[in-house]
């Protein structure tokens, strides 16, 4: 299969002003990678028509796959739907299993009274001409489009609703079969180092001879973190033993000469780590925080089976706390390093 890369175009004006954070792109970023499609480009724009439409011609340049998420509202302000009619030159037509599925939604879920609005009904009128992806949690259908871009190649446009957990069911459940189908997929293998204690320029001097021989279709990316760097290697083909036995091969190449920073060999969160390995060690934890709040222990307890290597936390924040509960002497306490 030739290489498909993707595009995603989040719309809403609150993504914009940072109002609200997208989520939607690196959930889709994840499961695209899972199936081997590369997300080449990321845009975001408002509910603006032409900045919309600019922004389907111009991705149409660089992907065969492009997924949009937000506009689908029943309120004026979103316009992504009338867009796409006018784009793939189509007309709504009512479709009465969409309709009968927005009826269970107020009736049974939302166990609405009130009969159904207007806008809620225009949510059953959809483009005649796309592929109605099922939205299990709310009533704004997902849309699948086949169009060319001026290659001539096909190119699926794919809109779905902004809320998260509608996107994502809509997504996983109703999309992606539909794209393995549809595109094929390469191989995509990450591998992923952790290391502590060790600044990004520091570990990456280690590594420029690795660097250099790496072939174009594996690739290293150094993700800083507080305290920590990890290092991903990410290979993409067609042949998954050729694939793993090259990855495993330039994998033992990267960690060998970070053995002595390297606290795991894999993508795990510093408090998994940590959990593991007091685990293996049957140790317990406890924590004392002052500015932290309580942070450290929320995100140790975050894990299931905590309490077998967590004790507890205490949160003391004011010297007087400091000294009752922990017994501790403030006298010579210098908070913000003052
Ligand atoms: P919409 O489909 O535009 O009506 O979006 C409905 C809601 O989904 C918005 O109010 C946002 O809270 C949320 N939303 C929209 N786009 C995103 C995004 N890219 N990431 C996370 N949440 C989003
Ligand atoms: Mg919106």
């Amino acid at each position: 299969m030739s290489e498909i890369n993707a595009s995603v175009i989040t719309i809403g004006d609150e993504l914009l002003i940072g109002q609200t954070i997208d989520t939607n792109s690196a959930f889709i970023g994840q499961e695209l990678n899972k199936a081997g499609i590369w997300v080449k480009r990321r845009v975001a724009v408002g509910d603006v028509y032409e900045d919309i439409w600019n922004a389907l011609d111009e991705e149409k340049k660089y992907s065969r796959l492009i997924i949009l998420t937000g506009g689908l509202g029943p309120t004026a302000d979103d316009i992504t739907k009338p867009l796409l009619c006018d784009y793939f030159k189509t007309r709504l037509v009512r479709n009465e299993s969409v309709l009968a599925h927005i009826h269970h939604l107020f009736v049974n879920v939302y166990k609405r009274k009130a009969a159904l609005s207007d806008a809620n009904i225009r949510q059953a009128d959809l483009p005649e001409n796309c592929t109605i992806l099922h939205n299990e949690h709310g009533s704004a259908a997902g849309m699948w489009f086949e169009t060319e871009n001026e290659a001539g190649e096909k190119v699926v446009v794919i809109s779905m609703p902004g809320v998260p957990y509608e996107m994502k069911k809509i997504l996983v459940q109703e999309a992606l079969p539909r794209i393995s189908a549809y595109f094929g997929g390469d191989i995509v293998i990450h591998k992923v180092l952790s290391t502590f204690g060790m600044g990004e320029s520091m570990v990456a001097e280690k590594l420029v001879g690795l660097e250099s021989r790496l072939p174009s279709y594996i690739k290293l990316a150094y993700l800083p973190g507080y305290g920590m760097v990890k290092l991903r290697l990410t290979g993409r083909g067609n042949n998954r033993i050729k694939l793993e036995e090259e990855m495993n091969h330039f994998y033992q190449q990267l960690s060998a000469p970070l053995k002595d920073i390297t606290i795991a060999e894999n993508d795990d969160t510093l408090e998994m780590i940590i959990g593991q390995l007091l685990q293996q060690q049957q140790k317990k934890m406890a924590t004392a925080e002052s500015c932290t709040g309580g942070y450290i222990a929320h995100l140790i307890t975050s894990l299931p089976k905590s309490s077998s290597h967590f004790n507890g936390a205490a949160v003391t924040y004011n010297n007087e706390a400091k000294e009752n509960i922990l017994g501790y002497n403030t006298t010579h306490w210098r908070p913000w390093g003052q």
